[in-house]
């Protein structure tokens, strides 16, 4: 937990996105008791409680570990795993998550080290430092969001995305960086995969730029329900659970994945299912009140520019509330930047916002 403008904030991270239904319902009753009652979907497919009163940290830990969201104090910062939100790697995400932490020394990852296991090839373009993704009957192992063109059979999964993490630090020390990501070591890949002197193939895997789930019907009985705004209040979450079966799956993409679900279920409470909804693909970091360097409430403004119902586009918008652009997703996106004079649209100050967005969008 660190201090913010609104009070403390706590991330939960949550490999693999899926979290059980009990533990979705515990940590949105945490930060209804604890917090400001919201739950922020990052890009991490984690989760962030704000608002938390003095001397909350250690209830909350003691919630989180109540429902196995706390396994690890030592290594709870490296716990960096994203999958596939469609696939069925969720078994394997655990036994990474337990590998990772069963071994000391890899508590001394960076908190922004991250591992992506893809069988979609849609998280790859994540850029994970090191990252599995499908090919045929066995996994390509990505360094840097790049292949290697290592292929690995599917019983020396684990062993080898740790052992590439033990040699990243390894490498890391070696260089005597401080590098909190593998492209920021000299010749990082490289060196990594040269000390774990596995064979590569010529034919490397061409990683595609991660695009967002839509929302709405993936097949007919899994639901891709976008958060606005990556926001869920207690109501919103209720409603999740109410037409969840038994798990609730985070996307990076701040949406989530409800699975063997009635083709007829309606989700309401203002959640997004609908893939053309102008609120799919918009984004904001927390802005003011919640962050002491916002120059505007971004949440609000985005919120409103949202209402006055914009031209449909697949663009994606983010917002930020100054130049630092915190949760910007990767790839194409319109910036929208608070300058404390109103803001930028793509670098240039624009006099109306909503027009410069709409000119934005059509010629990106
Ligand atoms: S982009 Fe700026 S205002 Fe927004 S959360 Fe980051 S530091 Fe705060």
């Amino acid at each position: 937990m660190h201090n913010a403008a609104d009070g403390g904030l706590a991330r939960i991270r949550v490999p693999g996105g899926t979290m059980t239904a009990p533990q979705f319902h515990a940590v949105f009753a945490a930060s209804a008791a604890l917090g400001d009652g919201q739950l922020e979907l990052t890009s991490r497919a984690n989760i962030q409680i704000r608002g938390l009163r003095l001397g909350a940290e250690a209830k909350l830990a003691e919630r989180l570990r109540e429902v196995g969201l706390l396994p690890s104090v030592t290594h709870e910062l490296v716990r960096n795993i994203i999958a596939s939100p469609l696939g069925a790697e969720q078994p394997l995400v655990n036994e990474l998550d337990r590998e990772l932490c069963s071994w000391p020394e890899l508590a001394e990852l960076p908190g922004r080290f991250l591992i992506t296991v893809d069988s979609q090839g849609d998280v790859s373009g994540l850029g994970g430092d090191v990252g599995l993704a499908k090919v045929g009957p066995d996994w390509a192992l990505l360094l840097a969001g790049e292949d290697t063109g290592v292929r690995v059979p599917e019983n020396q999964t684990v062993t080898t995305v740790i052992a590439a993490a033990q040699e990243f630090l390894v490498e890391r020390r070696r260089q005597g960086s401080v590098a909190w990501r593998m492209n920021e070591l000299t010749e990082g890949p490289q060196r990594v995969l040269q000390r774990l002197g596995l064979p590569a193939t010529r034919r490397r895997l061409m990683v595609r730029p991660a695009v967002p789930l839509p929302t709405g019907f993936a097949t007919p009985r899994t639901l891709v329900v976008g958060a606005p705004l990556g926001r869920l209040d207690a109501a919103q979450c209720r409603e999740l659970l109410r037409a969840a079966g038994s798990t609730v799956r985070l996307t990076p993409w701040r949406s989530v994945v409800l699975r063997g679900i009635e083709p007829s279920t309606v989700v309401g409470r203002d959640l997004i299912t609908d893939p053309n909804s102008p609120w799919h693909g918009v984004t904001s970091c927390a802005g003011m009140p919640g962050c002491v360097k916002a120059l505007a409430d971004v949440r609000a403004d985005a919120a409103a520019w949202l209402r006055s119902r914009p031209e449909p586009s697949a663009q994606r918008v983010h917002w930020s509330g100054c130049s630092r652009r915190c949760g910007r997703p990767q790839g194409s996106v319109v910036d929208v930047v608070a300058t404390g004079e109103g803001y930028q649209v793509n670098e240039k100050l624009a006099n109306d916002t909503a027009a410069a967005i709409a000119v934005a969008r059509r010629d990106m």
